[in-house]
This record gives C-alpha cells, sequence and structure tokens, in this order.
C-alpha cells in the first residue's frame, strides 16, 4: 500500500465527493450542474469559497446556513466522506492508475444513484447510460488489466436480463431505472461478480425491508427503493466477490 496514493485519492473524493452533491441535488430538479454557482436551497443564496471546503465548512458552520442558518443535510458531509472512503479503499487494493479510475468512476456512480433513489425515487438514465461508456472507455485505455471487455459485456446482459425478469415480475415494485442499474453493475463487476452483486442485494433488501415492516416504519404495501441494496451488493461484490464464491464452491464440494 502506497500512502501518497490514498492520501491524493482522500483529497480527490472530497473534491468530487463535493460536486457529486451538487448533480445529487440538481440532477432530478433538472438543473445544470455547472451554473448558476452553489446556492443554499432554503434561502437561495450564493454560497462563498469559505462555505464550500468538502466536510470542513460543515464542522465549521455548525451544519447551519451562514446566511439563514437553516439546517444543512447531513447528507452532504456523509456523501463526501463516504466518496473519500471509498476512493482510500479501491487505493490501498491497487494504487492509483486505470484500475483504480475505472472502479473509483463506478463507486461514484453507486454514491449518485442511491442518493438520488432515496430522495426522488428515480435512477437518472443519464448517470447509468454515460456510466456504462465512461467505464468502456477506461476499460478500453487500460487494456482490460481489472476485467476483459467480453466479461464486462457479458456482467451487463445477465445484470440487465435477470433485473428484466424481475422487474416483470414485481408487477411495478421495480422499474426500469432498477434494470439499467443492474446492467451498469453488471458491466463493472463483469461474470459471476455481478451474481453475488445480485444475490446480496435481493438478500439485504429483503432483510431491511422485514425489519421495516415489523419497526412500522413502512407498511407492507409501501414501495421502497432498490437502487440502495443494489449499490451495497455492488460494494460487496467489488470487495469480497472472490472470497465469497471460494467459500460457496468449498460448500458445494465439501459439504458431507
Ligand atoms: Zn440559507
Amino acid at each position: 500500500m502506497d500512502l501518497l496514493h490514498v492520501v491524493i485519492a482522500v483529497v480527490t473524493g472530497l473534491v468530487l465527493g463535493s460536486f457529486y452533491n451538487v448533480v445529487i441535488y440538481r440532477l432530478p430538479r433538472r438543473l445544470s450542474p455547472l451554473a448558476p454557482r452553489s446556492f443554499c436551497p432554503s434561502c437561495e443564496r450564493t454560497l462563498e469559497a469559505r462555505d464550500l471546503v468538502p466536510l470542513l465548512s460543515y464542522v465549521v458552520l455548525g451544519g447551519r446556513c451562514r446566511f439563514c442558518k437553516s439546517r444543512i443535510s447531513v447528507a452532504y458531509p456523509l456523501v463526501e466522506a463516504g466518496t473519500a472512503l471509498g476512493f482510500a479503499v479501491l487505493a490501498a487494493r491497487s494504487g492509483l492508475g486505470w484500475e483504480w479510475a475505472f472502479y473509483a468512476l463506478f463507486f461514484s456512480l453507486l454514491v449518485m444513484i442511491s442518493a438520488i433513489d432515496l430522495s426522488h425515487r428515480v435512477i437518472p438514465n443519464v448517470l447509468t447510460g454515460s456510466g456504462v461508456l465512461g467505464g468502456a472507455a477506461l476499460l478500453l485505455a487500460s487494456g482490460g488489466a481489472p476485467l476483459s471487455l467480453q466479461s464486462a459485456g457479458l456482467g451487463l446482459l445477465v445484470g440487465g436480463g435477470t433485473m428484466l425478469v424481475i422487474v416483470l415480475l414485481s408487477f411495478g415494485g421495480m422499474g426500469a431505472g432498477d434494470m439499467k442499474m443492474a446492467a451498469l453493475m453488471g458491466f463493472y463487476l463483469g461474470w459471476p461478480g455481478v451474481a453475488v452483486a445480485l444475490f446480496a442485494s435481493f438478500c439485504i433488501g429483503a432483510l431491511v425491508g422485514l425489519m421495516l415492516i415489523i419497526l412500522r416504519i413502512k407498511g407492507r404495501k409501501d414501495a421502497i427503493p432498490f437502487g440502495p441494496f443494489l449499490a451495497l451488493g455492488s460494494l460487496i461484490a467489488l470487495f469480497w466477490a472472490e472470497p465469497l464464491i471460494d467459500w460457496y464452491l468449498g460448500y458445494l464440494y465439501l459439504a458431507p
């Protein structure tokens, strides 16, 4: 592990995470991510540069807007810290390079899609579509280092296809956005990683759904956005697919 790479990854994650917050807020509202400059969602006053330092501004301001003192959502520092953490773990694993860029882009998409699905119940096509294109470009640039283009394509078909069947069977519980996200996951995780990711997503989704119903936070008929569960399943596959597959194969062959 190269400490300098990890430090650069953390700083990059904080800066990009701050930009992802802008995308998460503006994309579902059909606002440009580039203009106008960042503003407070409550009083709409333009923020100053000192209010835009990732994590630090939130702490210094005590989680409130400098002008109108309304609360700033804790989601903002969480997205910044989460992106930095993800980038750092990836850098510790492979160092900075094409492989890191490939998975850092995937991680970024998971963060933005989860946050938008949680707050607006949509998975924007522009994120899933450009995610596959960007991933394909990085795969070609890397000479297929993290995974082959064939494996990525097979994963995309398996992820999208499996989810298409589930969308059709769920009668409106899941939508086209979930299918496109599963195809995106398949592209980045390849085969058999995508199978691990989908299986983990459904296990976590079922458990959390059951808990929300038992705790009476959600009713039996309430829809729960599935994007965040697909993202969690993806992270499990991204970091633990190989040991999980080894364990499962060992279980199949060695079980008495
Ligand atoms: Zn304000």
